[in-house]
């Protein structure tokens, strides 16, 4: 049996067949339209669906898996939306980056797939399902289990005694949009000093962007691949900071504190037994992790605990490009 698993982004929709051993054997993407109204976007997904299922009948090797029809081959279809997935309704309440609001998505997408594929297709907020493919495929056997995605905002999952925590509205583990600063920059949220603009990847480069602008920055190794400021991205600060420029050292220790400062209220708060970091900027991990774990160390109220929660880095599908596809693969799970 297959499972079918959806990522839909705000630039392109990933989509693969992922077999019994969380492995992609078969992958698609389609790009997202600037303007697609919902209608448009769930038409492309049911096709796309209907030719992965398509391809996997053809390449079916034993004649054991031809002689099943099709559709038999596939146990589940999920889809992880950016946006609060209302699992009672099937709407997607609010998708910033796709423009939805109060859109009836699964619902119609399960029109246009038929009722044989309806039943076996579910929705989830994106990142809850790749806390949800974290979770599973990593063996983490935990009661209280927190992943924090930093990528381009904040992104997070808490699975709780084997249970995704959905909160009363679908949209608990906005961990992103926790203030760390009253006074701070203006968020897109509405709310200022909001973690995500302070923690994550896209802020970290915008701070190194900013630091380039100083008498200090202007000598930085920051500007060794750069032509101006706004072509440095994470790799060229990572790049910098490994060979021990100053400068950009200096702008690692600051988003440090930004980072172990939002750890530290989550732990406060949940006292869990691991708070698991993905994105693709813990490939870096080794240039700013201990700096976090020594701050959080020091801050956290438990601090004279026994016990403390463990902060790691995802060792499951999230560091694999595929995390999207897997999570949403398994969200029927949970
Ligand atoms: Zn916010």
């Amino acid at each position: 049996m297959y499972r079918i698993g959806i990522d839909v982004g705000g630039t392109n929709i990933a989509m693969g067949v992922v077999d019994e051993s969380y492995r992609i054997i078969e992958k698609k993407s389609i790009k997202t339209s600037e303007n697609s109204n919902p209608q448009e976007m769930i038409e492309a997904i049911a096709e796309g669906i209907w030719e992965l299922i398509a391809g996997l009948s053809e390449a079916a090797e034993n004649a054991s898996e031809k002689d099943i029809k099709s559709y038999d081959l596939i146990e589940t279809i999920g889809i992880g939306v950016p946006g609060t997935a209302e699992l009672d309704t099937g709407k997607i309440l609010y998708a910033n980056n796709l423009g939805f609001e109060d859109v009836p998505f699964l619902t119609e997408l399960k029109k246009v797939l038929g009722p044989e594929l309806a039943e076996k297709t579910y929705f989830e907020n994106d990142a809850n399902a790749a806390a949800i493919g974290e979770y599973i495929t990593g063996g983490y056997n935990v009661p209280v289990f927190v992943m924090v995605t930093l990528g381009t905002g904040i992104g997070g999952g808490m699975i709780i005694n084997g249970k995704l925590l959905r909160g009363c509205n679908y949209a608990a583990a906005e961990f992103g949009h926790m203030s760390i600063n009253i006074d701070g920059c203006d968020c897109n949220c509405g709310r200022k000093g909001c973690f995500e603009d302070y923690a994550s990847a896209t802020a970290l480069v915008e701070q190194a962007k900013e630091a380039l602008k100083s008498p200090e920055g202007k000598e930085s190794l920051l500007w060794k691949d750069i032509e101006t400021a706004e072509d440095l991205d994470g790799e060229k600060f990572f790049g910098a900071a490994k060979a021990g420029d100053a400068v950009a050292i200096d702008v690692l220790d600051g988003y440090c504190n930004y980072l172990a400062e939002g750890l530290t209220n989550l732990i406060n708060i949940l006292q869990p037994d691991v708070i698991v970091l993905s994105g693709g900027i813990t490939r870096a991990a080794d240039l700013f992790l201990d700096k976090v774990k020594e701050k959080v160390a020091r801050d956290i109220y438990s601090r004279t605990s026994k016990v403390n929660t463990q902060i790691t880095l995802a060792r499951g599908i999230s560091d694999s490009g595929d995390v999207g596809i897997i999570g949403a693969a398994l969200v029927d799970k949970m």
